[in-house]
């Protein structure tokens, strides 16, 4: 009941992780989310329902949490988590839980983490596969000793697909490892992934446990914590996203499709233009265009990630106020 745990996503990790935590009565329950639920999540965000689909996911989950244990004080930041708020939202809380899906988050929460001195309860999904570590005890390697810059593009679960049950495994055990922490401490023999990387594999069911190595000259572990500046660090552009229904609700809207001629000719948002990615960034004329609409522009590719990264360049050149279609074309279908 005294223990205070943060839980960042409601997402295919995070909802087995709270339903779990919840059941066990962890007494303060803090959850980051700031997404609303669409029908491509149902089957990994055990959460939430059919009858959910274009609400906030914080509003369903937490309704359902407090169905399963009404005596939790849940606390709800409505928010991405991003270096301005990050410190703010977890100095509150004995032990954060990773449920992101972005490697520029999970190097958020482990830098504030390891300044905070709080264990973070990493899990990650790929495909068939799931990953889980206890990162940011002061005597064993951390995220970034693992992934030290956001560099390696590896797709999100919206991206790549994932089977249901893989988040729910790795959920569950992050839960698990949790309790354990609560109870426990960190007591090695209790937590077998502190230290290492566990590994399951769901088509064989094989589960493989690799030791990290703390690097010594690790961005992060290398620093003492007051040497620690979140917002100097890199992480997460600030990109403004909304889903298919706020797209749906917009008026003045100029809708930009990136995509390749051919992808566009094929189908397309209604109303949608199309001016390839390559163009789009290099031609001058196009982008003093844009500069002067006072339309929302909201640009998408095929997944969203093409988009995401276009957007970050042409801030750059000056342009803000685009949005970004979450989950792009594919999302958009759905
Ligand atoms: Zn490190």
């Amino acid at each position: 009941m005294q223990a205070k745990v943060l839980v960042v996503g409601t997402g295919g990790l995070g909802s087995p992780a709270l339903m779990h935590l919840a059941g066990s009565g962890v007494g303060t329950i803090g959850i980051v989310e700031d997404d609303l639920v669409e029908d491509s999540n149902l089957h990994r965000q055990i959460l939430f329902n059919e009858k959910d689909v274009g609400k906030p996911k914080l509003d369903c989950a937490l309704k359902k949490l407090h169905q399963i244990n009404s005596n939790i004080h849940f606390v709800p930041f409505t928010t991405k988590l991003m270096s301005h708020n990050s410190l703010e939202i977890m100095r509150n809380f004995d032990i954060v839980i990773d449920g992101s899906d972005n490697i520029e988050t999970k190097l958020l929460i482990n830098d504030c983490a390891v300044k905070l001195q709080i264990p973070m309860i990493y899990g990650s999904v790929y495909g068939f596969e799931g990953h889980i570590s206890i990162f940011s005890s002061p005597k064993y390697p951390c995220y970034r000793c693992l992934y030290p810059a956001p560099t390696t593009k590896i797709p999100n679960c919206n991206e790549n697909g994932v089977v249901g049950a893989i988040p729910g495994i790795i959920g569950t055990m992050q839960a698990l490892e949790c309790l354990k922490l609560i109870i426990c401490g960190n007591n090695t023999t209790l937590s077998p992934v502190l230290g290492k990387l566990l590994i399951v594999d769901g088509y064989t069911l094989d589960i493989k446990k690799y030791t990290l190595e703390k690097k010594i000259n690790c961005r992060i572990c290398s620093l003492k914590q007051s040497e620690i500046n979140i917002e100097g660090l890199s992480h997460i552009p600030e990109i403004h996203s909304i889903t298919k229904y706020e797209l749906d609700k917009l008026n003045d809207v100029t809708i930009i499709d990136v995509r390749d001629p051919e992808m566009w000719q094929k189908s397309h948002i209604p109303n949608s233009i199309n001016i390839p990615l390559r163009r789009l960034l290099n031609e001058e004329t196009i982008l003093q265009k844009f500069k002067n609409v006072s339309d929302s522009i909201v640009i998408y590719c095929q997944y969203g990630i093409n988009s995401k990264n276009c957007i970050v360049a042409l801030q750059k050149k000056g342009l803000s106020n685009i949005l970004n279609l979450s989950g792009g074309f594919q999302q958009y279908l759905n």
